[in-house]
């Protein structure tokens, strides 16, 4: 398990607040600017909590019998015909095979346009002294290194409670996340999964609210339910 995984304090009790899909199998607290990837088995449900508000989870996923297939931004865009995913919606792989059903959403505006934030991005906002600053791309690779997948294989991410706007022009805009305390959303596996997430570190611009805070991450067995 990676070290930035587990923060202080343990999980909220939010049982009273929202239903569970089902019987608990895990849970944990990822900190804040933390990073982790673990196996997700088909039928299982991963919830992603917004503990403290305004946090985005930069995700992604792979086939854990093909790593070659990975989460497509692209095609799971071109399939439901719509860049606006929540409850029902499918994310779907280089393949077009599904991988994850959204099954609950509180919060309801996501991104799967805009990437993560990288030393590139970051070279180009803050100077070439912050490109190395901690970052979603390489924290991704960090954690996906034990699985023999290298920085070039990251895939590009679905970003989850991260609000970027785009207008009728076509205009896009990193606005502040309108996720609070407590909204999450469960993602049920489609297939066999490795799953890794960089709690987003970015505290120079608006998207995570110019604060890191903590994630809150449980795996539900969902498997009757499926
Ligand atoms: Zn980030």
């Amino acid at each position: 398990m990676d070290q930035l995984l587990d923060a202080p304090g343990s999980l909220p009790d939010l049982r009273g607040l929202h239903s569970e899909p089902g019987p608990r199998r895990w849970e944990r607290v990822l900190a804040p600017k933390g990073r982790t990837a673990f196996e997700l088995d088909k039928g299982h449900t991963l919830r992603i909590i917004d503990l403290d508000g305004q946090q985005v989870a930069d995700f992604i996923c792979f086939d854990r019998h093909n790593l070659v297939d990975k989460i497509s931004p692209s095609t799971t865009v071109m399939v439901k015909g719509n860049i606006h995913l929540t409850t029902g919606d499918y994310i779907r792989s280089v393949d077009a095979y599904p991988m994850l059903k959204i099954t609950q959403d509180t919060v309801g505006r996501h991104d799967i346009l805009a990437g993560s934030c990288c030393p590139g991005l970051n070279r180009l906002r803050y100077g070439k002294k912050a490109s190395h600053q901690p970052n979603c791309r390489e924290n991704l690779a960090a954690v996906m290194e034990p699985y023999g997948v290298r920085l070039s294989e990251i895939p590009y991410t679905f970003n989850i409670f991260m609000n970027v706007p785009i207008s009728p022009e076509g205009n896009i805009e990193v606005i502040a996340p309108v996720s609070k305390p407590g909204d999450f959303i469960d993602l049920r596996a489609e297939m066999d999964l490795i799953v890794a997430i960089s709690n987003c570190p970015q505290e120079r611009n608006i998207c995570n609210g110019f604060t890191a805070t903590r994630l809150g991450l449980v795996v539900f067995n969902t498997q009757a339910s499926s």
